[in-house]
């Protein structure tokens, strides 16, 4: 990729953005907009259709008719593959165009947009496409005088709620398996983060998926809410934050009780035991990872959990990486960091700097804004010493560049540190020795646990959380299971 390729795309006119209906692009029945301000200069770009409960009906029953038609959920497997790896290919062809158009909305630094998003969902669609005619019914064993059938059969129409930080990704993550089946779909993105998803979503008409199959919606909270109140919604996929998943819940249990299926917020533990195969690489890799996407990573490894005898030798080669960091324009190649996506997330981060710096915790680096002039949302990646479970920073998922440090002495002193939150969606652990690993993969209260890694994983194994960090699986072919129902047949086979 080249800078200059980056530059003939940067200031491309954006159009008035509609809602993506069937085939047709369409502003809000209301007329109402929402306004698109990128975090890189704090200019608004377009607008997007401020989507009310009509817009959402509309949304649904496309949906729901092009479901009962059968074009897609009654249509032969190899069909619904082909166009699913026509669209592929297309996300594919147009990957660097989305991916600036996903940075001038939310911020990301281009490389790692580039192969966390289109890149991201291209690998997710091609997973789900490829599995599509892989993916059996089941016959009980029964007795010899009955037959019983399992037939997986799509559950309808699929509302989906997704969040700012990488958009596409978690999107596919949602869409493909559930198209793979058959369902249509409702999706609703941020409203900090929809050029990209309308975009995608376009690239799948043009390559043969059916008008009414996916179908986009835009606004924010109440365009959200009114898709998940709405009574022809089969099941709710929801990437988000906590507080918004309980209102779902809510939702939920005062329309039809559609199942829920929630992946939220972390407090991710980075364990690093003093046997570490290499405290130096232990150090730069998880420090380069943690600042990627100014830490706005639902996985991010934000409490870093250190053995007390390694602290100084990790604790300089953390601080040598992050000097060695560089936050800006995150269209700009030579920038490590891009920025903060809103600036309601930007004011968020800096009160958890004031409070944590109240609480006694020590700032070694960091812990102001960056860039005031550009009207960007730049922030410093930020590290705080002696932090403690009573902390906010310890407890509190921040979304944002500031890392926390705590030390202890035993493996068990590790582990009660590391399971003493509310949250479990991600973890790491750092040691040579086997036992220990095997251990920590038991106990650690989350739904990752990586052991001397800090990079995500790919589609082959599914992601989700335990305790307050939400539920039902994201990749895999776990995923499927959310969006079909287990259909019996019980078969007299009987004189
Ligand atoms: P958010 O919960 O504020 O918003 C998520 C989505 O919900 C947006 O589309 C938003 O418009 C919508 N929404 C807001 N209020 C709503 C309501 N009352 N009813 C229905 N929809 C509503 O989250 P965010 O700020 O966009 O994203 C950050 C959060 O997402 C963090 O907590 C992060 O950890 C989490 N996240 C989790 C994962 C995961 O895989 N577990 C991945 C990425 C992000």
């Amino acid at each position: 990729m080249q800078q200059s390729e980056i530059d003939s795309l940067r200031h491309l006119e954006i159009p008035v953005q509609g809602n993506l209906i069937g085939d047709r692009s369409q502003p809000a029945a209301s007329g109402k907009t929402l306004d698109v301000v990128s975090p890189i200069d704090g200019r608004i770009l377009t607008t997007l259709a401020d989507a009310g409960a009509d817009d959402v009906d509309d949304a649904v029953c496309n949906a729901r008719a092009c479901f009962a038609s059968g074009v897609w959920a009654d249509a032969p497997p190899a069909f619904r593959k082909a166009a699913m790896l026509r669209w592929a290919d297309l996300i594919e062809k147009h990957a660097l165009e989305l991916a600036v158009l996903g940075v001038r909305d939310n911020g990301t630094e281009i490389a790692m947009a580039l192969k966390a998003e289109p890149g991201s969902a291209v690998a997710t669609i091609r997973y789900y496409a490829e599995a599509i005619d892989k993916i059996y019914g089941e016959i009980a064993p029964t007795g010899p005088n009955f037959l019983g059938l399992i037939h997986k059969q799509p559950k309808g129409v699929v509302g989906a709620i997704v969040p700012w930080n990488f958009p596409m990704m978690i999107a596919a993550w949602k869409i493909a398996p559930a198209m793979s089946v058959g369902n249509s779909v409702a999706l609703k993105p941020s409203e900090a983060a929809s050029l990209s998803l309308l975009r995608m979503a376009a690239l799948a008409l043009e390559a043969g998926v059916p008008p009414g199959v996916l179908n986009v919606v835009t606004g924010g909270g109440a365009t959200g809410a009114a898709l998940a109140r709405h009574m022809d919604v089969d099941v709710l996929a929801f990437t988000g934050s906590g507080n918004v998943g309980r209102r779902l819940l809510e939702y939920s249990a005062a329309s039809n009780m559609k199942p829920v299926y929630l992946e939220l917020g972390g407090k991710s533990p980075n364990i690093v035991f003093a046997d570490a195969p290499n405290i130096q690489k232990a150090a730069q890799t998880s420090t380069s990872v943690f600042f990627r996407n100014s830490s706005q990573v639902c996985v991010s490894a934000s409490r870093l959990i250190i053995q007390d005898s390694v602290k100084d030798e990790f604790l300089e080669h953390l601080l040598a990486t992050v000097a060695k960091l560089r936050v800006g324009d995150p269209l700009d190649l030579s920038m490590t960091t891009g920025a903060i996506a809103t600036q309601q997330q930007l004011e968020a981060n800096l009160r958890m700097v004031e409070q944590t710096r109240e609480h006694g915790a020590k700032l070694l680096t960091g812990g102001q804004r960056l860039k005031t002039e550009t009207g960007g949302y730049f922030m410093a990646p930020t590290v705080f010493d002696n932090v403690t479970p009573q902390m906010p920073l310890f407890q509190q998922e921040v979304f944002g560049p500031i890392l926390s440090v705590t030390t202890f002495q035993t493996e068990d002193e590790a582990l009660a540190l590391a399971n003493d939150s509310s949250l479990g969606l991600s973890s790491a652990v750092w040691t040579s020795n086997l036992a220990r690993a095997h251990r920590m993969i038991k106990s650690v209260q989350a739904g990752v646990v990586m052991v001397n890694s800090s990079t995500g994983s790919d589609n082959t194994v599914p992601l989700s959380g335990v305790k307050q960090s939400g539920h039902g699986y994201d990749k895999s072919l776990h995923a499927i299971d959310k969006y079909v129902n287990h259909k019996s047949a019980w078969i007299d086979l009987g004189e």
